[in-house]
């Protein structure tokens, strides 16, 4: 009989999480004003939230992390992370900064400026803003495949390179680089392919423009290469990162997600002039060169992280309990995002809560009543996240609504996976009796999802 599958790690520490009656959990959504990141941790059983610096370091992180140099300029510890980054990429210049949209700040506050365009596929929330506040256009070139949910198709993360190319020929001298997200987080965590990847290098190429790779999730992309693009089966996960980071001129990473420490980025980069151009905003916003937001602890941690992490074994543990999941849902009918990302589902509020209003925002509806269901946090990934249009102030309601649940690295076990697929299948049996969403109360003009109140709709 062949041997099931099981994980490449046993557990070492346990952290003991608690169960929460309906009625509390009424009661601190009420105090919460409807959106779960104003909980409090505590009052929430399993959190899907985010993946992001949520996830549990190994033992060789924690013993890297007692070799910490904590010098201000030039610590060890640094030069080891540096060196790491250096191997893994291929990039020869590294800003350290405290998390990923701190290396975005550090980098557009040298690139990008008021009327720039900035191409890309589906921007990140602090990757857009960062680009907006900066009275500049992040214009998203995804692929038309990732906006039907249903389809399977491999790499719903992909550049569309015809529209790439339409903005390069309108506007080539407004674009100070363009940017692709691998994973494409909001599309659904969904991998661009290498043939993808190189496309873009060549219309780069053709137009004289740079590459970044906004890449908090490189690892799981080259993870999906491996297993569904033809010609990488046979290729290490190392391998395919260096070849795919050959394809841009620099990165923006949020150490957070695949290199499995609780805090942390960079900058990394081929070319001296960037360098040079980012060290300008590392010091007054980060700090010194060597640690820009770090301990030299951290550093340590992020250097045996980005190792782990680009291992086949560890990725294949995650990534499978992921499509555990996923076929847990399939069981029961619930749409999401196909097929499952590497870090999330990304559930189709609009095709579940059909009678909520869009102005009522469903996937967010659907976070709500989840929490209530069972204590379960997730995250809205739908129109709130989508802000107002920085011109119209109107709600942008073009995009996808979805509710993700994000699953931390290696911090659930599968039977977590049934806990949320059960309480997820209760509110899915009840959809037809959910008829009002929610509305805004007050919100933040940028990135909203985060401090935003809302109420009941229909209710004062
Ligand atoms: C998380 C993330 C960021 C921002 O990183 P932080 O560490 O949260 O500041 C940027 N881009 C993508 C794709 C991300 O997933």
């Amino acid at each position: 009989m062949e041997l099931p599958f099981a994980e490449s790690w046993r557990i070492k520490m346990v952290e003991h999480i608690r169960k929460s009656t309906k009625e509390e959990r009424l009661q601190w959504l009420r105090d919460a004003h409807y959106n779960v990141f104003q909980l409090r941790a505590e009052q929430v059983y399993i959190d899907l939230l985010t993946d992001s610096g949520t996830g549990a370091m190994s033992d060789r992180q924690w013993a890297a992390m007692m070799t910490g140099d904590e010098s201000y300029a030039g610590a060890r510890s640094f030069y080891r992370m540096k060196d790491t980054i250096t191997r893994i990429t291929g990039f020869e210049y590294v800003v350290p900064t405290h998390q990923g949209r701190a290396a975005e700040n550090v980098v557009f506050s040298h690139l990008v400026h008021e009327g720039d365009i900035v191409p890309g596929n589906s921007h990140f929330d602090t990757t857009k803003g960062h680009i907006e506040s900066r009275k500049a256009f992040a214009v998203d070139c995804t692929v038309d495949e990732a906006k039907d949910t249903a389809l399977d198709y491999p790499f719903k993360g992909n550049v569309d390179i015809s529209k790439l190319r339409r903005v390069l020929e309108a506007d080539a001298d407004k674009v100070p680089f363009i940017i692709v997200t691998i994973t494409n987080n909001t599309a659904g965590g969904q991998p661009v392919s290498m043939q993808n990847l190189k496309e873009v290098r060549a219309l780069a190429d053709e137009f004289g423009k740079r590459v970044i790779f906004d890449s908090a999730r490189f690892a799981e992309n080259a993870y999906f290469i491996k297993i569904r693009e033809n010609g990488y089966s046979d290729k290490t996960i190392k391998e395919i990162v260096r070849e795919m980071f050959s394809l841009a001129d620099g990165m923006t990473m949020s150490a957070k997600k695949d290199a499995l420490v609780n805090m942390g980025g960079f900058f990394a980069t081929r070319h001296a002039d960037w360098y040079e151009g980012a060290k300008r905003f590392v010091i007054p916003f980060e700090g010194y060169l060597t640690y820009g937001g770090m301990n030299g602890r951290d550093m340590e941690a992020l250097a045996v992280g980005l190792d782990e992490n680009t291992e086949f074994d560890n990725l294949h543990s995650r990534i499978h309990q992921v499509e555990y999941l996923a076929a847990k849902l399939d069981e029961y009918g619930i749409p999401y995002q196909r097929p499952a990302g590497g870090h999330a589902l990304f559930i189709d509020a609009s095709r579940i809560l059909t009678h909520v209003p869009k102005e009522e925002f469903p996937a967010q509806t659907l976070t709500v009543e989840l929490y209530l269901e069972a204590g379960i946090r997730g995250c809205e990934i739908g129109y709130i996240l989508a802000d107002r249009d920085p011109v119209t102030r109107e709600n942008r309601f073009d995009g996808l609504d979805l509710m993700r649940l994000a699953i931390p690295r290696r911090t659930y076990t599968d039977n977590h996976m049934n806990v949320v697929a059960a309480a997820l299948k209760n509110v899915y049996d009840r959809r037809e009796s959910i008829t009002r969403g929610v509305r805004i109360v007050w919100e933040s003009e940028l990135m909203r999802h985060f401090t935003v109140r809302l109420a009941p709709a229909g209710q004062e």
